[in-house]
């Protein structure tokens, strides 16, 4: 899967998307990340990005020109199945969106700043439009690297133990059981005795048992909508 990052600020790209998972990921060339610094795409001598809001809005708004041109670049090199903005009102993202997009070849994902960017990018140029959560961020770049990140870390072959994807929370609609390392007894803290027993079917009737519980306890949400499909 190849995902083309648009930024005013790679920086803020580069860490989160070289470590762990995703950083392994791009070793084994599952995935291909490619950050794109908008800035030499601006206009004049200072290679402007953005400009004032029309209609006096304080402000400053990622302009059109700058990023046509990148993507209209990009796009004579593959076809591209989605063209993502991130923005606060576009459409919640989950595990089921992250399950979606990992199965597509290519996608762009342009990043906001400040107060937003041009409608006309978003009416002619972008496809699809995600929101990490409902608050406001001072760029798309963590939303970016939040979506990248979901993403990345499902690509078959990405998790060392692929199956671990299938037990983590969402992934069935359920949250994920708890879980517990050595020492079995700390202090007196003691880790529950069926996770010791070696008894494969016992332990995952137990981590269902517990993953329903925290479900219904902490997110009964999800069971409804487990249950409407
Ligand atoms: N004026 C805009 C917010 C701009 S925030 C509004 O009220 O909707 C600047 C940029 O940060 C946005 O262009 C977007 O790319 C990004 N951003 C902010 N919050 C986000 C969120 N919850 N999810 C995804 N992207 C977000």
């Amino acid at each position: 899967m190849r995902i083309d990052i648009i930024t005013v600020l790679p920086e803020l790209l580069e860490s989160p998307l070289s470590h762990s998972i995703v950083k392994r990921a791009r070793e084994r060339m599952l995935a291909d990340i490619v950050i794109h610094d908008l800035r030499p795409y601006g206009k004049g001598k200072y290679r402007q990005t953005d400009d004032y809001s029309f209609g006096g809005d304080a402000g400053m708004v990622l302009m059109i020109e700058p990023v046509y041109r990148l993507i209209t670049e990009l796009k004579k090199q593959r076809t591209y199945d989605q063209i993502i903005y991130t923005s606060p009102d576009g459409i919640p993202f989950s595990q089921k969106v992250a399950n979606r997009l990992s199965c597509l070849e290519n996608i762009i994902i342009l990043c906001g700043h400040y107060k937003g960017i041009d409608q006309r990018i978003r009416d002619h140029l972008i496809t699809m439009e995600i929101s990490i959560g409902d608050y406001v961020l001072s760029g798309g770049e963590l939303a970016a690297a939040v979506i990248t990140d979901a993403v990345v870390r499902l690509l078959p072959g990405a998790l060392s133990d692929e199956t671990s994807a299938l037990t983590d929370s969402f992934q069935d609609g359920l949250l994920a059981p708890p879980v517990f390392t050595r020492p079995a007894d700390f202090m007196g803290w003691k880790v529950p005795g069926v996770l010791l027993s070696g008894d494969p079917s016992r332990i995952r009737e137990w981590q269902e048992e517990k993953s329903l519980e925290r479900t219904e306890r902490l997110r009964p949400d999800l069971l409804e909508q487990k249950e409407n499909g």
